[in-house]
């Protein structure tokens, strides 16, 4: 036994090397164990998140927009640029440049909180020891008073398409190809299918997602969903949904797609299909057999509401339990366990976690939809307003979408936030302060916005709740 820590976090994605954080700012003392290895095949903190998730695809889309614009939106402003091309090493490279900057970033956060980093595959043991098998086989012994397990999630394979790493692809491998596709397949029309999609279609991808359910986008407000699916077709996304893959095979002149819709068998022939059909809790090797910890049907880590995992001072965090697989999720989950195990009063809503999709136009909520409000037979009342209506956007000639506000018919309560449109991502902060705080839509109308900005939509859709927006006929 080499070492005893307080607190021991597998994982260092972003619910791990946050609880990390917290529990040594909490005067903890912390070990956290990953075994995420970057291109150079050193130690990379920072799990899905950093390395192949969140922050790369944003660097992507970023380039990619930049691009589309130079493209196909600058004319309007009286800006050409003849023969513009994309250097894909390059586009790819700049992302790679940031997500070093990010990991790097963790470590050098776990030194200034003298937080021991390991790098190998932690393994919990009974009585709360840690087994570390590093990279190179040699194995080590840790423990602690306390265990986070972090160990984040994977994605899901397709036992008829399974990924090879060059033809059929997961996220990782999509955010590397070394040139545009000339065409792209995509399995799954959810938050990853659309954003990679988008990435490549933007330049010059001839992209089709084949996406199983019938309905685009189920998760998101229904209003919301259909203009993103309008949005979408537009920019030339083949979108077809109610389409089931039944085989991918990889051939010489492509991967040839069988799949079943409502019109019979089709096929279709791409050069490289990512699939994206979700994520799975990743908790292979993790425990041994008598630890006590269990697992969902799913493969989740169980844990109550407190992400106690009911085994003395074992706890677990992020996608690996129950909840949305979001990083702010996971996050929030690490800092609440580090309060919990220091003492202190941890907290997190999920009630109030905010989504985003990273499209363009962008996509963002938090709180109940319509149909859930429905379903529940809960009483409530809408106010919508257009970008087309927000002079900030016309300026910025990004004026699609809309923001819809739902409040409690009797209270005035805000229940739910819906965007589509230009920087919702950052917009929906305020409905979530909003909602936190369980304000509603009359003290949203009664905030003063600045002029002209984006975020006069949110005020103005909260005045539309109770009829009185100023800018459009109610
Ligand atoms: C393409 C893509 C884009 C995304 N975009 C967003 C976004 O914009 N916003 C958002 O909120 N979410 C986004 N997500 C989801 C987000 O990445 C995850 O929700 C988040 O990373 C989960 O954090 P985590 O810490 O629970 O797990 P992870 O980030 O998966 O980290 C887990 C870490 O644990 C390590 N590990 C696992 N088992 C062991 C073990 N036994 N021993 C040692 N180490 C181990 C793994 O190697 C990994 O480093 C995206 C995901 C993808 C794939």
């Amino acid at each position: 036994m080499s070492d005893k820590f307080d607190v021991i976090v597998i994982g260092a994605g972003p619910a791990g090397y946050v609880a990390a954080i917290r529990a040594a700012q909490l005067g903890l003392k912390t070990a956290c164990v990953d075994a995420f290895a970057g291109k150079d095949g050193k130690q990379a903190l920072g799990g899905t998140c950093l390395n192949v998730g969140c922050i790369p695809s944003k660097a992507l889309l970023d380039s990619s927009r930049q691009f589309h614009n130079l493209t196909h939106n600058f004319g309007v402003h009286g800006i050409s640029a003849d023969n513009a091309r994309i250097d894909v090493p390059t586009f790819v490279g700049r992302k790679d440049k940031i997500v070093k900057q990010f990991t790097g970033g963790v470590a050098q956060l776990f030194k200034a909180n003298k937080i021991t980093p390991f790098f190998g595959t932690g393994k919990l043991l009974k009585g709360n020891d840690v087994e570390i098998t590093g990279p190179d086989g040699a194995k080590q012994t840790i423990s602690a008073t306390n265990v986070i397990l972090a160990s984040g999630s994977v994605p899901i394979e397709l036992p008829f398409a399974k990924f090879d790493g060059k033809s059929i692809v997961d996220n990782a491998g999509a955010l590397d190809f070394t040139e545009v596709p000339k065409r792209l397949g995509v399995i799954g029309a959810g938050v990853i299918g659309l954003e990679l999609g988008s990435v490549w279609k933007r330049l010059g991808a001839d992209v089709t997602i084949i996406e199983a359910l019938p309905d685009f986008l189920g998760v998101a407000d229904a209003d919301i969903a259909k203009i993103a699916q309008r949005e979408f077709a537009k920019q030339g996304l083949n979108i077809k949904l109610g389409a089931k893959l039944g085989k991918a095979e990889v051939k010489n002149d492509g991967v040839h797609l069988t799949y079943t819709d409502k019109d019979g068998e089709q096929s279709l022939v791409v050069d490289k299909l990512l699939v994206a059909v979700g994520r799975r809790a990743y908790t292979d090797g993790l425990l041994a057999a008598d630890t006590g910890v269990k697992l969902d049907e799913r493969g989740r880590i169980v844990v109550d509401e407190h992400n106690h995992t009911g085994v003395d001072g074992v706890w677990a965090i992020g996608d690996a339990v129950r909840g949305p697989m979001l990083a702010h999720k996971g996050s929030e989950e690490g800092v609440a366990v580090a309060e919990w195990i220091a003492g202190k009063a941890g907290h997190v809503n999920y009630d109030t976690i905010p989504w985003v999709i990273y499209t363009e136009p962008e996509i963002a909520w938090a709180g109940k939809t319509e149909k859930e409000l429905k379903d529940a037979g809960i009483p409530y009342k809408v106010g919508t307003f257009p970008f087309a209506a927000i002079g900030r956007a016309v300026a910025m000639n990004e004026a699609v979408g809309q923001v819809k506000v739902i409040a409690h018919a009797d209270t005035d309560r805000v229940l739910g936030v819906h965007m589509v449109g230009p920087g919702v991502s950052e917009l929906i902060a305020e409905a979530v302060v909003t909602m936190e705080f369980k304000g509603s839509a009359e003290d949203l109308a009664r905030i003063v916005h600045a002029h002209p900005t984006l975020s006069e939509a949110v005020h103005e859709a909260a005045l539309s709740v109770d009829k009185r927006a100023i800018h459009k006929g109610n």
